[in-house]
Order: C-alpha cells, then sequence, then structure tokens
C-alpha cells in the first residue's frame, strides 16, 4: 500500500503542468488532476506514481477527450459510398466553396443586381435545370426529405399509387409506407412483389388518387419472373388520368456512368424525358456532393412545393448550398470530372492500378503491423443504393492471423483503418486509398 501522504497537491500539480495547460486550459486539467488524484487514492497503488506519472496520465486523458468523434478516418471497406462513413467525399472547389461561405457573409436570399430579397434556391436552381433538362428545381435537407416534402404537397389525404416490387426500406426507419404515413397521404398499393402490370395502376386510380409513385429499387434487384412498368408508360397512365407521376431515382447521377467502365445507373435527365413530373434524388450518392435532397420538374409543382410550410423546416443551409452549386458545376465540363469528383475518382480506378499498390504496401505494412500479408484481388461496391448486385474489381491487402484483434487495433488507431473481414483475414481494400502515405502514416503513428 502506499503511503498517501507522499501524494503531490493539486496546486504542484498546475505549477508543473505547463504545455498541458496551455492545450487544455486550467479547468479542465484542474477537473482531470482531481480526478486522477481521487482514483490515486481509491486505488492505493504501490509504489504511488510521481509527478510526471501523474501528468503524464492527465495529459494522455485530456488528448483521448479532445479527439474528435468524427476524426477523420481510412474507408478501406471496399464500399466507395459508405452511408455509416459519411458517404461521398467532396471536391476541392466543393470544400473551398463551403469554407467561404463560413467565413463571411454571403448573398444567400440577397439580389445584388436590384439589391431586394432574393431566394435561396436560385443559386441552384439553374444549374439543376441545365444538368437535367428539367423545367424547374428546389432543394432540401435530403432525398428522404424530398420525398416527404413531394407526397404531402401532392397527395395530403389522399392516395400515393405504388407498386408492391418497389416498397423499400433504405436502413434505419426510411421505409417507403412509414414516409407516407408521415407525409399524410394512404399508400396505395398495386400488384404483386415480382409482377406489376399497367393495368394493376390503372384499376387503382379513383377519386381519392393523388399521385403514381415510382421508386428505383435502389438495394435490391427482384429477378426471375418479373414484370415493371416503366416510367415512360406510368406517366401516360398517369397523364391520362390527370395525375402527376413522382420518381424517386435514390441515388440517381447526372451522367452516363459507362464512359467510366461503370454499369449504368437511370440519370435524371432521362428520368425527366421518360415524363416524369417530379423527379427525386441524393446529393451525397452518386452525384457526389454533400448531403442534399433535390427535385426537379414541371414549374407549377415545384412553386407548390416551395409555398409548403414544411420547405421551411426541411431548408438546406448555406455551407451546403455553396458546396453543392461548385459540385453541379463541375458536371459542364464532363472530361475531367473523374479527375475532380472523388467519388468518381475512386469508382474509376482500374484495377491494375490498385493490385500494383498493394503489391508496394504488402511489405511495409507486414513490417509494420507485425503480421502476414498478402496481395488479394476483391470486390468493391458503389454502395449508398447504387447498382446493388454489381461489383467492381479491386485489390487488396488480406491481414492475418487474428483479423479481429487487427481490425480492432486497426480501429483504435489515431486515424482510424476501416477494413471488413472475410474469411478469417482482414481485406484492407485500397481504392478508396488516397495515396500509399495514408496509410504508411496511419500505422505507423
Ligand atoms: C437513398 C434513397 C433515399 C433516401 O435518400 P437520403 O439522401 O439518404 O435521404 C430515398 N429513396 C431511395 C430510392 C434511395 O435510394
Amino acid at each position: 500500500m502506499g503511503d498517501l501522504r507522499g501524494l503531490p497537491s493539486v496546486d504542484r500539480l498546475l505549477a508543473a503542468g505547463g504545455p498541458i495547460l496551455d492545450r487544455h486550459g486550467r479547468a479542465a486539467v484542474t477537473d482531470a488532476l482531481r480526478a486522477e488524484l481521487a482514483a490515486i487514492r481509491a486505488t492505493r497503488p504501490d509504489p504511488l506514481p510521481d509527478m510526471a506519472g501523474i501528468l503524464a496520465r492527465v495529459s494522455a486523458a485530456l488528448e483521448d477527450r479532445a479527439r474528435s468523434a468524427l476524426r477523420p478516418v481510412l474507408n478501406l471497406t471496399g464500399t466507395v459510398l459508405h452511408t455509416n462513413l459519411g458517404r461521398a467525399l467532396l471536391a476541392d472547389d466543393a470544400v473551398d466553396a463551403a469554407i467561404a461561405a463560413m467565413r463571411a457573409p454571403a448573398a444567400l436570399e440577397f439580389d445584388l443586381d436590384g439589391g431586394g430579397r432574393g431566394q435561396r434556391d436560385d443559386h441552384l436552381r439553374g444549374l439543376l435545370c441545365e444538368l437535367t433538362g428539367a423545367e424547374d428545381a428546389t432543394i432540401v435537407n435530403n432525398n428522404a426529405a424530398a420525398v416527404l416534402i413531394v407526397l404531402n404537397t401532392l397527395a395530403l389525404g389522399r392516395e400515393a399509387v405504388v407498386s408492391r416490387g418497389e416498397l423499400i426500406e433504405i436502413g434505419g426507419a426510411f421505409r417507403m409506407p412509414a414516409i407516407m404515413e408521415q407525409a399524410g397521404c394512404r399508400l396505395r398499393e398495386v400488384g404483386t412483389t415480382n409482377r406489376t402490370h399497367a393495368k394493376d395502376y390503372r384499376a387503382a386510380i379513383g377519386p381519392e388518387t393523388g399521385l403514381l409513385m415510382k421508386v428505383h429499387t435502389s438495394n435490391y434487384r427482384i429477378e426471375g419472373f418479373t414484370k415493371e412498368v416503366l416510367a415512360p408508360e406510368l406517366a401516360e397512365i398517369a397523364h391520362q388520368a390527370g395525375l402527376p407521376l413522382v420518381n424517386d431515382l435514390g441515388s440517381g447521377t447526372l451522367v452516363d456512368l459507362r464512359r467510366w467502365g461503370l454499369s449504368p445507373e437511370p440519370t435524371v435527365a432521362e428520368a425527366v424525358a421518360e415524363g416524369a413530373d417530379v423527379v427525386t434524388f441524393s446529393g451525397d450518392k452518386l452525384l457526389g456532393g454533400p448531403q442534399a435532397g433535390f427535385i426537379v420538374g414541371r414549374r407549377e409543382i415545384i412553386a407548390k412545393i416551395n409555398a409548403n410550410p414544411l420547405k421551411r423546416a426541411l431548408r438546406m443551409d448555406k455551407i451546403r448550398i455553396a458546396a453543392t452549386e461548385a459540385t453541379l458545376r463541375l458536371y459542364r465540363d464532363p472530361d475531367r470530372l473523374a479527375e475532380r469528383l472523388p467519388t468518381l475518382r475512386m469508382l474509376a480506378r482500374p484495377q491494375a492500378e490498385i493490385r500494383a499498390q498493394a503489391e508496394r504496401l504488402a511489405p511495409r505494412v507486414a513490417t509494420l503491423l507485425n503480421c502476414q500479408v498478402a496481395v488479394r484481388d476483391c470486390a468493391s461496391q458503389i454502395g449508398s443504393g447504387a447498382l446493388p448486385t454489381e461489383n467492381i474489381a479491386s485489390a487488396g491487402l488480406a491481414l492475418t492471423p487474428g483479423a479481429e484483434a487487427l481490425s480492432a487495433r486497426l480501429r483504435g488507431l489515431a486515424t482510424p483503418v476501416i477494413g471488413r473481414i472475410h474469411d478469417g483475414a482482414l481485406i484492407l481494400d485500397l481504392r478508396c486509398l488516397p495515396d500509399d502515405a495514408a496509410l504508411l502514416d496511419a500505422l505507423g503513428a
């Protein structure tokens, strides 16, 4: 048992703790010292720690607390748009625009030409119409909000007709039937899980109908004996009955991904051209921007949505408006898009390049972690509900033995490294690794 009379006082420790005080402030250091001294009194270690030992422990505890829970991680899961890791990374232009909007006042709702009041959506409206071919556009907090406000505006107290094959759950509490209920409309399911016909939609239309809806089945595929009514035919059915067609694309994309060797996802321009009156899609999925919900479509409908009081509750802040505008501008130059937009750059990285990176890194990672490291071909995914059954050939490192323990160890680093466990190995898919140094620095620190 240590003799507690030998313990230094808080005042003496504070006097000796110069650099820690400079970094964390007197109040926080005093609290941490008191807590540490109380712990020592309670456990009476023998020998008692000296001043330097106590200060070192307090410093470590304060450093730990100062680390943000949102600190950067390396996403080596192989899922490029990982919802739990924050989805899309922004382009440099978008980051710069966001910072500028944070640092100084911006003409967010101010008309610089006339000096009067402006509309916050005007900054994006023109760009969105240009890139999608839609008549008008508006934007809200995310795509879930976009779906909510569209349904609430067009079908409050009425029925929204949707195929049973498209009643998606995206994850968390986003389930199409629940969103419909929250929006105040009644879900009218038609068809069956695998087959829905034009006649099913026609039979469901009546005086209670508010709209027809098509939902992109983002995270699953129904295969085999199937039948789906495609958007152009559905638009015709809706318009014959004087009803709007809403198409929720989910991820959506503004460009044809085949250009970069990827499988095609429906583009927003296609969905507009197919006759949908309203199309909704996300900002931080394939589009590669900040979290946002885009609503594009017919002018009268967009005007009604803008007049809905929910719009104010779901509106976007200036920081993301600035970043969204900068992201959308990049789409004016598709030739340089893959260079500038991190999401596309990572998706388009050829397997050979990733494998070469894995060959370079394998021996150095083995030394740093003192484990076995093999170069392994693997499969990346887009993630966030785009091409769910599609894999992209990739390469990475397979770490053994003790995959679970290795995984926990890498998660505990100052810059956590997140991989995935497969067949008893910890796989680090290198598709999303910005450069060799990023991994070596994270492991070496
Ligand atoms: C992802 C998705 C949503 C929700 O979009 P968030 O941007 O995550 O709010 C809605 N509908 C579909 C079809 C989706 O894929």
